[in-house]
């Protein structure tokens, strides 16, 4: 019987981007004391302007976020996924004719998901974390040592910090993962997922536009208004060539593959660039650590599952 020693956190959680937090919400709502790490700044992503980036959420995740208390503040800014429909799509052609068509409306339990702006859930998942659980930023979480019945944590700042338990919500590099000896399986797509939020003269009623492209999937997700937010995956090449292009110019190339079903459209906000790669975990647990997010399930073709 190994006797409990007295530790500065229950949990201590490496990365806080959008899994540490929400993991240490509910970690906290079961009574837990947990403590975030992350080498961003306080002001990271403090913006109250839209930079171009939005998430997806699946029934499931605005599931977690209403029982964490966070979605009545966010329900009237996300975009309710009424529809998705995918097809192939042809440059110059827009969406071919057949499609497969999903419709909330065939379903008992109401959108088939949401459409959140970045800033507006970061923010709320910081937010919510003051006064319920230990924010440390411009900290990275630096090594670890596993003993019987706790972790030591080295802190970028030099200090140490003693938890229960150790958690790696590093993102798909992690290494808390590493450090544990975790190994992952995975490959490289030959992909790169050009990002941008594209505003357009016509209503897109909620629908989510998937076109399948000989160069990688086009997706058209609706946000709040007359906007979209476009995830469109290229081969690493064309991507590199679109991606320097400037803003008249990329939607020149963007605009016949968009088609022209939601009216003239430009460009709101900043461009973004992610190369897409499969990462697999080969384990989630090892002794007094867990990963959670990005490192067993990484970048992603998660297009095809939205
Ligand atoms: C183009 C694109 C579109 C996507 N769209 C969607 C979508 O619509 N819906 C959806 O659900 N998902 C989407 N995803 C996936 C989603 O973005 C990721 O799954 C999610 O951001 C992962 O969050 P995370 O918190 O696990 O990791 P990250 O967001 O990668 O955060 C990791 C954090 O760990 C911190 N960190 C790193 N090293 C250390 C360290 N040593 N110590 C402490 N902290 C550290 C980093 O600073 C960072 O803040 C998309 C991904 C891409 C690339």
């Amino acid at each position: 019987m190994i006797a409990a020693m007295k530790t500065d956190v229950d949990i201590l959680i490496a990365g806080g981007g959008l899994n540490g937090p929400t993991l240490a919400l509910a970690l906290a709502d079961a009574g837990l004391s947990v403590a975030v790490v992350d080498p961003r700044p306080a002001d990271a992503r403090a913006s109250d302007d839209f930079d171009g980036r939005a998430y997806a959420l699946a029934v499931a995740s605005q599931r977690l976020l209403k029982a964490l208390g966070l979605w009545s503040g966010l329900a009237d800014k996300s975009q309710p996924i009424l529809q998705v429909k995918a097809s192939q799509g042809l440059p110059g052609q827009g969406a071919a004719p057949f499609f497969l068509h999903f419709d909330s409306a065939e379903i008992e339990e109401g959108p088939v998901g949401f459409m959140l702006e970045d800033r507006f859930l970061y923010r709320a998942l910081l937010d919510a974390m003051s006064g319920r659980v230990t924010h440390m930023p411009g900290i990275a979480v630096t090594g670890h040592h596993v003993e019987a019945s706790h972790v030591t944590v080295d802190l970028s700042d030099g200090r140490q910090m003693t938890a229960r338990a150790l958690i790696g919500a590093d993102g798909r590099n992690s290494s808390v993962a590493q450090r544990a000896g975790i190994k992952r399986q995975g490959w490289d797509y030959g992909q790169t997922a050009l990002v941008a939020a594209i505003d357009h003269a016509e209503p897109h009623h909620g629908i989510a536009q998937q076109y399948f492209m000989a160069t990688g999937p086009l997706a058209i997700l609706p946000l709040p208004g007359n906007r979209s937010s476009v995830v469109w995956s290229e081969t690493n090449d064309n991507a590199r060539a679109i991606a320097a292009l400037d803003d008249d110019e990329f939607l020149k190339v963007l605009r016949p593959r968009f088609g022209d079903y939601l009216g003239a459209i430009s460009l709101a906000g900043a461009r973004f660039s992610y190369p897409l790669s499969l990462s697999l975990a080969e384990t989630y647990a090892a002794p007094r650590i867990a990963l959670v997010g990005a490192p067993p399930m990484a970048c992603i073709r998660w297009l095809v599952r939205a």
